[in-house]
């Protein structure tokens, strides 16, 4: 896409309530400084030391948020500025991201990634997992994390159906979460669910955010 269209989806996005992920994973600075320039603040990385190498590089106003997985020993690296981390699938996670956000005197906002998908490769909390993490003691103390809402990713498959039945899954268990644990909290209210592939039925599903990558660059 050119800058201009990715500019125009946005602005489309933003009016069903939608935020644009600019997912910039293995692009250059350059082609990640035309989409800046072009109005796109909110880029995602997934891996850790490329995320902070870019963060240097690059205009200090970013949104920067970290969408793939999360080693706890790598916390520190992101913590003074990440934005948003989409990728948190278990409480010693949360702990570590709690220490090195107090460090920085920051608070730093947090998706519960849930795993909705087939394959056993990916990662996330299956609903049990989350609501143990929710109502353990040790999470009422953290208090320089906030949890904001789920994140999930559908399985690679050609069922459209089936694409359609997780987005479903994680849509409702945000619901659930927000009646049974976020019911006090208008922060709790982002559904970081679509893809390239699969974006718009993301949306049909209840998406807040989507993480774009191919369909930008
Ligand atoms: C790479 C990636 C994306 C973007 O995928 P595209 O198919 O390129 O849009 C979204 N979310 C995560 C977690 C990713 O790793």
């Amino acid at each position: 896409m050119l800058p201009i269209e990715v500019t125009a989806l946005r602005e489309q996005l933003a009016q069903q309530g939608v935020t644009l992920v600019a997912v910039s994973k293995t692009q250059p600075i350059d082609k990640i400084q035309a989409l800046y320039e072009a109005g796109q603040r909110v880029f995602g990385e997934n891996r850790v030391q490329e995320l902070t190498a870019k963060y240097e590089q690059l205009p200090q106003d970013i949104e920067w948020h970290l969408i793939g997985h999360l080693q706890t020993n790598k916390v520190k690296y992101i913590a003074p500025f990440v934005q948003l981390i989409h990728s948190v699938d278990s409480l010693h996670l949360l702990v570590e991201i709690n220490k090195q956000a107090a460090k920085c005197g920051r608070v730093i906002r947090c998706l519960l990634q849930f795993w909705v998908a087939q394959e056993e490769t990916k990662f996330g909390l299956t609903w049990q997992e989350a609501t143990e993490l929710l109502q353990s003691p040790q999470f009422a103390n953290l208090h320089n994390v906030e949890i904001v809402g789920i994140m999930g990713m559908a399985s690679i498959t050609d069922d459209a159906a089936q694409t359609r039945r997780e987005f479903d899954q994680l849509r409702s268990y945000f619901e659930q979460l927000r009646q049974q644990f976020f019911s006090q909290q208008a922060s709790f209210s982002t559904v970081s669910m679509g893809m390239s592939g699969d974006y718009r039925m993301a949306i049909e599903a209840g998406s807040t955010m989507v993480r774009l990558g191919t369909l930008l660059f």
